[in-house]
This record gives C-alpha cells, sequence and structure tokens, in this order.
C-alpha cells in the first residue's frame, strides 16, 4: 500500500493570524507529521491549480468573478467568517487542484491512497457562494472531476468534520453518481444536514445525514461507523471513497463538541478502508482529503495498511473523554428511523435505500 501526500507553502498566503482558521494549522501538522516519523512512508506528489472548468464544474461563474476580484485586494470579509487576502485565490486554487491530483493519482493506480492536506477548506462553499471559512469546495470539484472527466460511476464523501458540510450536500443532492454521507454535530453551525436530507430526483436516497448528539465521543462513532455508515457504504459500492477530513470533531479543539480522540480518528479511517479493499477486487480505490476545517491533528493508512496515528492523543494532563452516556443518546435517530418504518412509507425507503437494518 502507498499513500501519497500533496501539499504546498503556497496555501500559507491565504492567512489572518487572528482567525481560527489560518496558515498555522498546517504548519502544525507538517511538524506533526516529520516528529512521528510517519513522513517517511508517504509519498510526496506535486499539486496542481485546479483548472477554470474543473472548477465551473461544481461553482457558478459569479463565484469565480468573486475569488479573482479578492485577489487584487489586502483583505476582504466574504461574510462574518469568510476571509481573502491577495494570496488566497491562488491558495484556493491550489488547494482545489491538490485534490484534483490526488484522485487522478489514485484512479490511475501510482498509489493506493492519498491525504490532500490543504487549505483554505471547502466543505461549507455552495455551487454559489463561499461561506464558513470555505472558497471553493475542494472535495466536490475533485468527486465532480472523477466522474465527468476519469469515468467513474459510483463516488462516495463522507465527511467527518464536526458540522455539516452543506456546501458539498448542494453539489450533489440530485446526483446518484455522487453518495454523501455526513457524521456532524448537532444543533452546530450551518444548522443543515437533518436525518431527513435524503436527496431528491436521481440523488433520492444517495444523501445520507447522521446528526449527533455533543460528546457522542469514539465509541460512540464507531459504531456507528459498523452499523450505518459501513452498510450504507457497501450498498453504494462506491469505486472511490474521498473523505472530508476536518479534524475539528477532537475533544481538544476549541469550537467542535464531538469529543474524538485522535485514535478514534485512525479508527474511522481504517473502517473506511473495508470496502475500499472490497471493491478494488473489482475498481476502486480510496483517497482521502483534508478539505474541511478542523484542528491539526491526523490519521491515515500508513504503507503497511493499518490507519497510522500523527501526535499525541493527550494535550496537557486532560485524557480524551469516554462518555457512555452520549453513546446511547447516539440511537435516537436510528430508532426514530426504524419506528417510522412502520408508520411513514418515506422512511420505509430512507431504510431500504441506506441499507439500514433494523437497531434495537
Ligand atoms: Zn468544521
Amino acid at each position: 500500500m502507498t499513500t501519497a501526500i500533496l501539499t504546498s507553502p503556497v496555501q500559507a498566503a491565504h492567512d489572518e493570524p487572528s482567525h481560527v482558521e489560518r496558515a498555522a494549522r498546517l504548519r502544525a501538522i507538517e511538524a506533526a507529521l516529520d516528529a512521528s516519523g510517519l513522513r517517511r512512508d508517504l509519498v510526496d506528489l506535486a499539486p496542481q491549480p485546479a483548472a477554470d472548468q474543473q472548477i465551473l464544474a461544481v461553482h457558478q461563474p459569479r463565484l469565480l468573478q468573486v475569488l479573482r476580484w479578492s485577489a487584487g485586494q489586502d483583505n476582504v470579509w466574504l461574510d462574518m467568517d469568510t476571509y481573502t487576502t491577495r494570496g488566497s485565490w491562488d491558495a484556493a486554487r491550489l488547494a482545489a487542484g491538490a485534490a484534483v491530483t490526488a484522485v487522478e493519482a489514485v484512479v490511475a493506480g501510482r498509489v493506493t491512497n492519498a491525504f490532500a492536506l490543504i487549505r483554505p477548506p471547502g466543505h461549507h462553499a455552495t455551487p454559489a457562494q463561499p461561506m464558513g471559512f470555505c472558497l471553493l469546495n475542494n472535495i466536490a470539484i475533485a468527486a465532480r472531476h472523477a466522474v465527468a472527466t476519469l469515468g467513474l460511476d459510483r463516488v462516495a464523501i463522507v465527511d467527518y468534520d464536526v458540522h455539516h458540510g452543506n456546501g458539498t450536500q448542494d453539489c450533489f443532492y440530485d446526483d446518484g453518481q455522487v453518495f454523501f454521507c455526513s457524521t456532524h454535530a448537532a444543533p452546530l453551525y450551518p444548522g443543515t444536514g437533518a436525518e431527513s436530507e435524503i436527496g431528491i430526483e436521481d440523488g433520492y436516497g444517495t444523501t445520507l445525514n447522521l446528526p449527533l448528539p455533543y460528546r457522542t465521543g469514539d465509541g460512540g462513532f464507531q459504531q456507528l461507523y459498523d452499523d450505518v455508515v459501513l452498510p450504507a457504504l457497501r450498498r453504494f459500492a462506491p469505486q472511490l471513497i474521498l473523505v472530508s477530513a476536518g479534524y475539528d470533531g477532537h475533544w481538544d479543539d476549541p469550537l467542535g463538541p464531538l469529543s474524538l480522540s485522535i485514535a478514534g480518528y485512525a479508527a474511522l479511517t481504517q473502517r473506511l478502508l473495508q470496502p475500499a479493499r472490497a471493491q478494488r477486487v473489482r475498481r476502486g480505490h480510496a483517497a482521502g482529503a483534508a478539505g474541511a476545517r478542523g484542528a491539526p491533528g491526523s490519521a491515515w493508512p500508513s504503507r503497511d495498511g493499518r490507519a497510522g496515528c500523527l501526535g499525541a492523543d493527550q494535550v496537557g494532563a486532560r485524557p480524551a473523554p469516554d462518555l457512555p452516556v452520549a453513546f446511547h443518546r447516539i440511537w435516537r435517530p436510528a430508532k426514530r428511523m426504524e419506528r417510522r418504518q412502520c408508520i411513514q412509507c418515506e422512511f420505509r425507503a430512507h431504510i431500504d435505500l441506506f441499507n439500514i437494518g433494523c437497531i434495537r
């Protein structure tokens, strides 16, 4: 197994030191990579900027005009928490291009997996609008490229950022070729991602939202993956799995309330390799993209096929929490699905579509 990493110092030109989404995030991950010894397991790939045509396959022309204009300005706030600098347009094109390059390398079989260590982040950016620290939707651009240009029929995006990937969902809500699954804290920004949001038209049944209670923790996440996420992925049988790997669900993140540990993230990555390996027998691959916003810290497959951990899981004297109460609360939405299976046909369809079995 070969895992590539794609990153670039150009991305540091998008920076606002007072903002939580700042250039220091990637520098911290790079430093931790070097210190951990994982770097020697990774193959460096040089990202290329995304072409206008690749961006326009996802975003409206007006969005490109705004971002291009912002490159001539010292500092622009597109909304209350989304900024640009003179270097942001170049950084954003390179981030999206890194995700595209990663997908091309995996689909061509040059590497088994790839990790795009990129910013500005992307999963809140809708086809029409930058928002939530995000300028271009990196993972959506890569997924669209995989379908439209590389000829794949079924691409899955798994988003374990603590926030709902509303922009990614919007890009593929009516698209049956891209399966989107988001686990996210609720209630939390941006307020979307209810379990009832399951896609429309050709995309009906290819959006799976799993809003979670605060402090769900490693145990809750792992059981949710085993009982809901992985069965849904197996049913869709993706040829390519993309991961919006936001790490703001980590227990030490100042914004995210989901209480995952680094070991917990590694366990999720390990689980996502299962359907990837199964599909590879026919034709399929796994790729990761750090396109969502989150804290420094990471986990991904290493050379031996196991998920590697980056960094220690304790900061100061505080251990990662183990919260069984949250583990039980996680089943409330699942049990509501089951109950509605008996009385409302749309939830019977919901369960049938996602291959989620009876949960008692
Ligand atoms: Zn987030």
